[in-house]
């Protein structure tokens, strides 16, 4: 019955236009001068420049993991506090988590920090593969300059506005975990970013470029099936094998795929598999992610996962399923978050852009677009350096392949957009050895410096320009009608982690 239904979306996309991004409103063509305020966020910036490098660098070598980055988020905070920020630490029940505040009343304009590392991608600044700290977490997604570029932001706006007398509040959110996209979901869930005009994101990136590109939706669950132990050779027939259950449960997934629409994704990795191949195993986990290229589609491929959960456990016990007496224990399912498709503000979006044209691309050296060419060679792309372009923007772009952010929770509350710059060489993936090599490098502190020149020239506009303000608000007011924000976690759900994360 799902099946049809899934196979039914393949062949009417229209049923899904309702929540397209809206990319054709009319928005009032931004500001493309120098004005006397940018003047002062430049300069700020420069003076930075040095002072967030260190920053992003030993948030790079701390490189620590979702709802533990202890030390990159203090660092972070107390920065913001040095500069007459006003923090509330420790919000929405992660210690990791604060807002750093600064001015009041109207318009509010936000930045956002990132911090946590990758599990497992460890890596030295170099062109080949080699882990600094074996089996410890690496900055693959560049957080460590998404943090540090946003306080530049942050303290760039915050100097233009005392110096110009300028209107409004700037804040910074110190936002955990977003590699497991859990902080924000809780930080929008508990209203944090409901009084905010406008949130201007960045993300490190292998280009320079603004994008009204939606993301994936998606969930995050780890699934537990039981079985009960005996031993495996000398009385199987009294074993349940969890792991059969898994394996089952994988085989189910692996077969869904085939008909799932083409934007669908599904990906696991096994968390528990058993202690020994000598005990029949008693219990056995696996970690995975559905995604869609809408909240609806991805909630459609998990309600058929969550039917191939209940056949698997049926196949393992067989006879004996229902039957408690005979320790039968139902699947448990333990969901983590829920990360909405990205739901851009067209007008918030061609202010960033000719921010971005205004200050222009990172100036790199010769050694880092030679270093660059190292990391390209290395990895089996073209060796073309770093790309020094800015490319054209584009509303009405074709959707491309890609993952999915916590951010787009925060785009279906207030009006957001976001900008990449190219910290990595062109074509360099996130998430790899190459890109959290790249993360650590100076090519990668100079385009950081960019962006936070950027973020916070369209912070000086956010506050200067009632009129973009209010572009932006009816944009958003337009777009998010179409489909009202429901929290996927509820008011006494917790952050929590995998177990092999924990
Ligand atoms: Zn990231």
């Amino acid at each position: 019955m799902l099946q049809l239904r899934l196979r039914s979306l393949l062949v009417t996309p229209l049923l899904f236009t309702a929540f397209a991004t809206g990319a054709t409103q009319e928005a009032p063509a931004p500001t493309l001068q120098w004005t006397d305020a940018k003047r002062t966020v430049a300069k700020t910036v420069d003076a930075l420049d040095a002072e967030l490098a260190d920053l992003s660098d030993a948030i790079w070598h701390h490189a620590e993991l979702a709802l533990r980055e202890t030390k990159s988020s203090a660092l972070l905070a107390k920065r913001l506090e040095t500069e007459g920020f006003t923090l509330e630490r420790g919000v929405s029940e992660m210690p990791t988590a604060w807002v750093a505040s600064f001015g009041q009343g109207k318009p509010v304009v936000a930045y956002l920090a990132e911090y946590d590392a990758l599990p497992g991608l460890s890596q030295t600044i170099s062109a080949q593969v080699e882990a600094r700290v074996p089996g410890a977490g690496g900055h693959g997604c560049g957080h460590n300059l998404f943090g540090a570029g946003s306080v530049g932001a942050g303290i760039a706006l915050k100097r233009a506005m005392q110096a110009h007398k300028l209107p409004g509040t700037v804040r910074v959110y110190g936002t955990p975990a977003e590699e497991q996209g859990i902080g924000k979901v809780w930080m929008v869930r508990d209203g944090l970013f409901d009084d905010v005009d406008v949130c201007l994101s960045w993300h490190p990136s292998n280009e320079n470029q603004v994008k009204m590109q939606p993301t994936k939706a998606l969930r995050s669950f780890e699934v537990t099936f039981y079985g009960r132990s005996a031993h495996a050779a000398g009385a199987p027939w009294s074993g349940v094998s969890a792991l059969d259950a898994l394996e089952a449960f994988e085989t189910g997934v692996n077969l869904l795929r085939e008909h799932m629409p083409e934007s669908a994704r599904i990906h696991y990795v096994v968390t528990n598999g058993g202690a020994a191949p000598n005990i029949v195993p008693s219990s056995a986990s696996i970690w995975l992610f559905t995604r869609g290229k809408d909240w609806p589609e991805q909630e459609q491929v998990y309600q058929h996962v969550m039917k191939i959960v209940e056949g698997a456990d049926l196949m393992s016990w067989g006879e004996e399923h229902g039957n408690l007496e005979l320790g039968f224990r139902p699947a448990r399912v333990q969901d983590f978050t829920g990360l909405y498709h990205y739901n851009p503000n067209l007008p918030a979006a061609r202010v960033m852009h000719a921010n971005l044209t205004l200050v222009g691309p990172a100036n790199y050296s010769v050694a880092e677009h030679e270093f660059a060419r190292q990391i390209q060679k290395a990895f089996g792309v073209e060796a073309r350096g770093m790309d020094a372009q800015i490319t054209p923007f584009d509303p009405n772009a074709a959707p491309k392949p890609g993952g999915s952010t916590d951010v787009a929770n925060i785009s279906w509350v207030c009006p957001t957009i976001g900008l990449r710059v190219a910290n990595w060489p062109a074509e360099i993936p996130a998430h790899s050895w190459a890109s959290t090599a790249a993360s650590g490098s100076t090519a990668a502190q100079r385009a950081m410096s960019v962006a936070a020149k950027v973020l916070a020239c369209a912070g000086v506009d956010v506050l200067t320009q009632p009129e973009l303000v209010s572009a932006a608000r009816d944009a958003f007011a337009k777009s998010s009608a179409k489909f009202p924000y429901v929290s996927p976690v509820g008011p006494k759900d917790k952050p929590s982690l995998p177990s092999n994360m924990r």
